[in-house]
């Protein structure tokens, strides 16, 4: 019997799938590979350094509410480099017909925590806050799934959902508001959906929780490929194989064979398929058709984060919010811009880092554009709005094709479905951002569970 087990995908869901298992695989006496397709190790995670200069092309921070964030930089002895928002910087901005506007107080993801909230907010037209008044009644319970868009729009009305909730709401997944399914994008509103009560007095009555203790969103203070970097570090022992894609994956008698590009083969006792949906639907094409279909049905969007960094100065607005969202209804080709300098204390010299986001479900073609095109289309629309006729002088594309799942109505049955087939093959499990969460904590979680399944399945995790 072979004495190797396997991670496949060197992201971050990946990543916490390994270094759940490389300690149990070095007390067994256990090779423990890890498979990355390209030559760089976390996946969407990838940050551009100049000097003091910082700009994250993928996630730039985490929430730090979901415990699994903080739990592996402490692990990783990294707790001491993460950074909260720049004190003093709060809020941020929406585009309303072609200006930024502060997002107003007392709005929780474009919901108002109250009639006082709604009735002040200046940015929405008289009539749709009028309209959302009718929430205040309660209606008719929802069953089911329901997309997110369906079940805000009867609630509060198109006039605030189009302006503030699809902008803030549907920014997590670059989605379509009316194709997210309400239960596995906002499961605490589908509760409450399901009551059929109030939005707003839910908002209102919510119990306060413990009180804020600090930043609701982390970073690290190299940047997110911190994360990356300390997680190689800690995985010493491990085979690290960047630059191999595992194309297939079959069962044997006593566990699994992966087969590499170039021709490759291993054979492994137990693997993590920590993949993006439509790759890992690749590697299971042959051996398991049926799953194959399954995760081919999760429609993901491309991406691409444009950074710029001006000089202090060449910027024409106070820099006084974390940035600002993009409604679909503004017909603009970025969906939002995080002003860096004003939302991390970091130094980053005499340049203003800015990074704008392109690409949202429905839009085609975004990534057939050069670097040239696209760094021309988030500078066309961002500078005119941040009063910039200077030159930028950093310019950094990041691409990131098929980057966010998305997850429509009845996905989380899907997903549930599918997970529960997959337990027919012991010591394999699949884990991502496909699953239960595109976040970092839930990656997390996520590489973490599948290592459990596989650990569990080949008697890793017990004592002797
Ligand atoms: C632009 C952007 C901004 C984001 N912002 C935030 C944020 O601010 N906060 C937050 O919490 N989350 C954010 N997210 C979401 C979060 O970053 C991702 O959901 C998470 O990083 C996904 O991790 P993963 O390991 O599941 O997948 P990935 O990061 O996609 O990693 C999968 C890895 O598998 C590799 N791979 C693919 N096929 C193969 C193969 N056949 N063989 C071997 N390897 C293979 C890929 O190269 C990749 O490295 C953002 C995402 C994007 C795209």
């Amino acid at each position: 019997m072979t004495d190797r087990i396997a991670v496949v995908g060197g992201g971050i869901s990946g990543l916490s799938a390994a270094l759940a298992l490389e300690p149990l695989a070095r007390a067994r006496g256990l090779e423990l590979h890890v498979f990355e397709r390209e030559p760089r190790w976390g996946g969407a995670i990838r940050t551009f350094r100049q000097d003091t200069l910082v700009i994250d092309g993928g996630p730039d921070c985490f929430l730090a509410r979901k415990p699994q964030g903080v739990a592996l930089c402490r692990d990783l002895g990294i707790e001491g480099r993460l950074m909260g928002l720049r004190p003093g910087t709060s809020g941020a901005y929406v585009l309303a017909d072609g200006k930024l506007r502060r997002i107003p107080l007392g709005w929780t993801t474009g919901i108002p925590r109250g009639v006082r909230p709604l009735l002040g907010a200046r940015l929405l037209p008289v009539g749709a806050r009028l309209r959302a008044l009718r929430d205040l009644v309660p209606g008719r319970p929802v069953e089911g799934d329901v997309s997110l868009g369906a079940y805000l729009r009867g609630r509060l009305g198109d006039g605030i959902v189009d302006r503030l909730v699809d902008p803030i709401l549907s920014g997590v997944y670059a989605g379509d508001l009316d194709a997210l399914s309400l239960e596995s994008c906002a499961p605490e509103l589908a509760a409450r959906a399901r009551s059929g009560a109030s939005l707003i007095w839910g908002m209102v009555r919510r119990r306060p929780g413990p009180p804020p203790t600090g930043s609701v969103f982390l970073t690290v203070d190299t940047g997110m490929q911190g994360l990356v970097e300390a997680a190689l570090d800690r995985l010493g022992s491990a085979r690290l194989h960047a630059a191999t894609s595992v194309t297939a994956l079959a069962r044997t008698g006593d566990g699994y064979e992966l087969t590499l590009a170039g021709g490759g083969r291993l054979d492994v006792r137990g693997v993590v398929l920590a993949l993006p949906a439509p790759r890992a639907a690749r590697v299971l094409a042959s051996a398991a058709p049926r799953w194959a279909q399954a995760l081919e049905r999760v429609d993901c969007v491309d991406l691409a984060v444009v950074g710029l960094a001006y000089r202090d100065g060449d910027v024409g607005v106070p820099l006084d919010g974390t940035g600002f969202v993009v409604p679909r209804r503004e017909r603009r080709a970025i969906t939002a811009a995080t002003w860096l300098g004003a939302k991390w204390p970091r130094p980053s010299g005499s340049l203003v880092p800015v990074r704008a986001f392109l690409g949202r479900a429905g839009d085609r073609g975004l990534l057939d554009l050069s670097d040239e095109q696209l760094v021309a289309k988030a500078r066309g629309e961002l500078e005119p709005l941040m009063g910039i006729t200077a030159e930028p002088m950093v310019k950094v594309v990041f691409r990131h094709p098929q980057g966010l799942p998305q997850y429509t109505v009845g996905h989380g049955q899907r997903m549930r479905a599918l997970a529960e087939a997959t337990r027919a093959w012991p010591a394999f499990a699949l884990a991502g951002s496909a699953w239960d969460g595109v976040g970092i904590p839930d990656c997390i979680r996520s590489g973490q569970g599948a290592a459990a399944i596989v650990a569990a399945d080949l008697g890793l995790s017990g004592g002797t």
